[in-house]
């Protein structure tokens, strides 16, 4: 079992969260620090650290956080539209809790690429 994170506290209702959905399996909240107009979390409730962790057993949940995101997304009118749903992976993905969560963001155009690199010859 990896470190409990501070999303293990969502979970457990011991910290405040804007919850916008929860079942047996998952929950999905705002983000503390909103990168678009609506900008949700989708975790599971099992602890998975990281994509790395995803296997057999397990996959089925990564399945239920996209469902949840389209549900949510369907629900609050961005479907048409489009919008972003991602799974950051470990340092250079951008990941920064270490409990795997869905960010939904939505209600604006998303850039592409997801960075911009200064210098040359990377890719
Ligand atoms: P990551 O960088 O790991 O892909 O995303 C972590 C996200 O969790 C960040 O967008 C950050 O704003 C959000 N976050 C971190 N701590 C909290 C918290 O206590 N509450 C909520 N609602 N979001 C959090």
């Amino acid at each position: 079992m990896t470190d409990s994170t501070i999303f293990d506290k969502i979970i457990n209702k011991e910290i405040p969260a804007d919850v916008v959905y929860e079942d047996e399996l998952a929950l999905a909240f705002k983000d503390i620090n909103p990168q678009a107009p609506f900008h949700v979390l989708v975790i599971p409730k099992q602890r998975i650290a990281t994509i790395n962790d995803v296997n057999e057993q397990n996959s089925h949940l990564i399945g239920h956080l996209y469902a949840v995101a389209a549900k949510l997304a369907k629900e609050h009118g961005f479907a048409e539209d489009g919008y972003r749903a991602v799974i950051n992976c470990n340092e250079h993905g951008g990941q920064t809790v270490y409990h795997l969560h869905l960010h939904l963001l939505a209600g604006k155009p998303m850039g592409w690429p997801p960075y911009q690199d200064t210098k040359k010859g990377l890719i």
